[in-house]
């Protein structure tokens, strides 16, 4: 996709990211898609896949990490790596066992539900905010629509009432209803409560990457970017650091000092739109101005996709 809508509260903003002097593409792939394309690039490139095996321990020889235990089809195994990453998503074992400490913990700031619909025809993102409220629409894979609805915890329906909650919630806002016109639910809302949490990337041995090391709310859509964007930090970090131990943690420190600088202010602006709060005056009006100006237009929705880093944590308006 290449267009994006952004409305806040009417003030609509439409534009082109751009990746440096690019167009920016943006893709919302289904899992599916993303992991089977990944899985074949790595074999590709000479990786070996064990599927199904869950690693369960880590290996350690005098405090240092050597290796991963686990269990797969073939029974258990033990693996020895001279580096473990543990790109094992929000809930890391790796993270866990290897004593990673939490720097930074927001807690869970919003509740999202989401849903698949057929037959909508939004060709570009359009993200849609109303009081506490956030709605996305992605066009994704087999001419589905992703549409998701955030919402503040207070908001969150009873048992058996999301499905309820969330049509009611889309029917609320007429641009979204006319947007989802001649379209069908084609699965029930799925519920996600994602907690705002960043932890210490490395020790001897051991490193993590993407989600493991630092996840936030889907708010603001950048978990996948920022996992591809700390795999190749790690990867041009390690360089000649495999060589031996010493190289090694050198090069893990500079991963993790260049992952804190370049993720910082996404989890800050993540953490920001999480909270969900009402957009103040003064930034509608500043968006109106914006709106009429088509650099800043362009600037803002650059910002707001993730393709540059925000200024600062208030981005969104002292107000907001
Ligand atoms: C509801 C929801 C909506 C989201 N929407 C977006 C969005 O629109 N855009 C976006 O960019 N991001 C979005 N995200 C975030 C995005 O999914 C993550 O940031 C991204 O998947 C992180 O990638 P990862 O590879 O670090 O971790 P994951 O994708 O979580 O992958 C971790 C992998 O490790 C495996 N694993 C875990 N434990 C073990 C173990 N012990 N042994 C072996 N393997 C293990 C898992 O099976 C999994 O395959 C969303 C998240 C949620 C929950």
């Amino acid at each position: 996709m290449r267009g994006v809508s952004l409305d806040f509260e009417g003030r609509v903003l439409t534009g082109v990211p751009r990746a440096g002097r690019a167009e920016a593409v943006t893709y919302a792939p289904r899992r599916t898609a993303l992991d089977a394309l990944l899985v074949a690039a790595a074999r590709t490139r000479g990786a070996r896949l064990r599927e199904r095996f869950s690693v369960t321990g880590l290996v350690t020889v005098d405090g240092r990490v050597t290796g991963v235990r686990g269990s797969g089809p073939d029974g258990p195994a033990t693996l020895r790596a001279r580096l473990v990453v543990g790109a094992d998503g929000r809930n890391s074992t790796v993270a866990r066992l290897a004593g990673s400490a939490v720097v930074e913990d927001r807690g869970t700031l919003a509740r999202s539900l989401y849903a698949y619909w057929s037959g909508v025809t939004e060709p570009g993102v359009r993200v849609v905010f109303r009081g506490r409220r956030g709605i996305s629409l992605w066009p994704t894979h087999d001419g589905l629509t992703v549409v998701s609805l955030i919402f503040p915890p207070e908001e969150a329906p009873g048992p058996g009432r999301a499905a309820e909650f969330y049509t009611a919630a889309l029917r609320a806002v007429p641009e979204v209803e006319q947007a989802l016109k001649g379209g069908a639910l084609v699965t029930g809302p799925r519920a996600a409560a994602v907690r705002n949490a960043r932890r210490h990337a490395h020790g001897p041995g051991w490193v993590l990457a993407g989600d493991a090391g630092h996840h936030k709310d889907p708010v603001s859509a950048q978990g996948i970017s920022d996992a591809f964007a700390d795999a190749a930090v790690l990867a041009d970090a390690l360089g000649a650091g495999l060589r031996d131990a010493t190289a090694l943690d050198e090069a893990l420190a500079g991963y993790a000092a260049t992952r804190d600088a370049q993720r910082l202010a996404a989890f800050a602006y993540t953490c920001e739109q999480a909270e969900l709060r009402p957009f103040g005056a003064d930034f509608l009006a500043d968006l109106g101005r914006t709106a009429a100006d088509a650099q800043a237009t362009g600037a803002f929705v650059n910002t707001f996709v993730g393709c540059d880093a925000p200024s600062d944590a208030g981005w969104l308006g002292e107000s907001h």
